[in-house]
């Protein structure tokens, strides 16, 4: 049984071994949704633990780029395009690796969807190293692997018909017709002095060649165990069904491999279904920052889950994406103040930015908005209160263009001013937070330190403005370096009551 983190168990598997090696397996026929992605994501993070541990790890993802395209495949990879599903649907049944690029940017449709695939895990920080066994077969290392299992055709069947009960294979390797290309639906009739009589269906012809000449794809288990011999792979993730001790998948490819490859051990690493209603499929990756979305899928990798908008909402208020703030705080309080000085964030700001305004749209019917202060908020309140706000902003931004200034000398700093305020810290804060729309947010201390400081000038300006215009004395100019100027502004209240 596999506890809810199993990965510290699994580093103890290969402790007496430096060189660890983990793959795993796609078919980059189309990109699919976020719930593919856990394979690769718990495979992964057991990479990662392993290097930790000081491991050396190597870590493939091997494309079944011999798989032939199907029609559901093609249907996903178009989106669904009528015309492009017209258009295409006649490639179904060869395999991916030799059709071309339906998009003309790389050498195959399979090459296509492979680097759509990487891209799509390189930014959840995920690195595996392709292998395509289209090109494995094409450079001959399948060769006599294939050869063996020609040679001993009737023997491994016989051998999977006494082990696995209820378990029959069609075939053992799929040829590729020589007339027409197609894989999908041919058989062997006959294997005999190093010739294979093979019939298809798609063209109903015949054709014999040898073993040099066949073109052919390993029945799925049987290929499981030469990648496990030729990569020597101690380590691979497969879901429940697969690992079903009977007759499932894994089962067999490993009693294939004792009997036929050589018997390279494999530990399976059982990862969990992902459920996910329809209308979240692909607003996932907009909507969370990588490593929110990779906490979620790897964290209990063996559990089954459905990503419903509640375990979404609360993931948000779970993780945290920067000290003290979790990703659902930082939507609501920090996400609006950034969107006003989109230039001056750094990448990682910027893409921070982007999934929390997709957050908000596909999990908190939220729109995100600009919380400039309207003039009514400005004008309902009593300008000694505003006078104040005004001289404190003012001392703020002082603070604030001293870049050195750390967060806590900031904070420091900044109670002085607040305690100088006394009796009339309440009103000026109380308007200050409506005017930045942080009624119920952040501390004073954080979004004053964390608003654009172009964005509190322009605050300060505003009510410089209004001030003016209703006839109040701003009696504290910016420049003044006096820090008596706060005081001042309230002896100027007091004066008012
Ligand atoms: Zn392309
Ligand atoms: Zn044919």
């Amino acid at each position: 049984m596999l506890s809810s983190n199993p990965y510290p168990e699994l580093v103890k598997r290969f402790a007496n071994q430096q060189v660890v090696t983990i793959a795993t397996g796609a078919t980059c026929a189309y990109l699919g949704d976020e719930r593919n992605l856990r394979e690769f994501l718990v495979a992964d993070e057991v990479a990662r633990w392993l290097r930790r541990a000081g491991h050396t790890v190597i870590f493939y993802l091997i494309d079944d780029s011999l798989d032939p395209l199907n029609f559901r495949q093609l249907r996903v990879a178009v989106n669904k395009d009528e015309k492009l599903i017209e258009q295409y649907k006649n490639w179904c049944g060869k395999p991916i690796s030799q059709l071309p690029d339906p998009w003309g940017c790389h050498e195959s449709y399979a090459a296509h969807f492979e680097e759509e695939l990487l891209n799509r895990l390189h930014r959840l920080d995920c690195h595996p190293t392709l292998v395509t066994t289209a090109k494995l077969y094409e450079r001959g290392v399948y060769t006599p692997y294939i050869r063996l299992v020609l040679t001993r055709y009737d023997e491994i069947f016989e051998f999977l018909r006494t082990n696995f009960e209820g378990y029959k294979p069609e075939k053992l390797l799929w040829p590729l017709c020589p007339h027409c290309l197609y894989i999908h639906e041919t058989d062997i009739k006959k294997i005999d002095k190093g010739l294979v009589d093979i019939h298809c269906h798609s063209c109903e012809q015949h054709s014999s060649v040898t073993f040099e000449e066949l073109q052919c794809k390993l029945n799925w288990k049987l290929d499981c165990a030469v990648r496990w011999a030729y990569f020597k792979i101690d380590a691979e993730p497969f879901s429940k069904s697969y690992l079903e001790p009977q007759t499932g998948s894994f089962a067999v490819a490993q009693a294939l491999s004792r009997e036929y490859f050589g018997g390279h051990k494999v530990l399976p690493i059982q990862y969990g279904l992902v459920n996910m209603e329809k209308k979240f499929s692909n607003t996932l990756l907009a909507s969370l920052p990588g490593s929110v979305l990779r906490s979620l899928l790897v964290d209990r990798p063996a559990t089954d889950f459905k990503l419903t908008r509640d375990l979404l909402v609360t993931a948000a208020s779970r993780y945290t994406v920067m000290p003290g703030l979790s990703y659902l705080d930082f939507i609501k309080q920090l996400l609006p103040m950034w969107l006003l000085t989109p230039q001056s964030l750094t990448r990682e700001q910027r893409d921070l930015l982007s999934h929390g305004i997709a957050f908000g749209r596909h999990f908190l019917d939220w729109e995100a908005h600009l919380p400039l202060p309207t003039r009514e908020s400005i004008e309902v309140e009593q300008p000694a209160v505003l006078s104040l706000v005004h001289t404190l902003l003012g001392r703020v931004i002082r603070l604030r263009e001293n870049s050195e200034l750390t967060s806590e000398q900031f904070q420091q700093s900044l109670s002085g001013l607040i305690d100088c305020l006394g009796s009339h810290k309440g009103p000026t804060l109380h308007r200050l937070r409506i005017l930045v729309g942080q009624e119920q947010g952040l501390p004073a201390g954080r979004f004053l330190f964390l608003l654009p400081l172009e964005y509190l000038r322009l605050l300060e300006y505003m009510v410089h403005l209004y001030l003016q215009s209703v006839g109040e004395t701003v009696s504290i100019q910016e420049e003044d370096p006096s820090a008596l100027s706060i005081v001042s502004g309230a002896t100027q209240m007091r004066a008012i009551a």
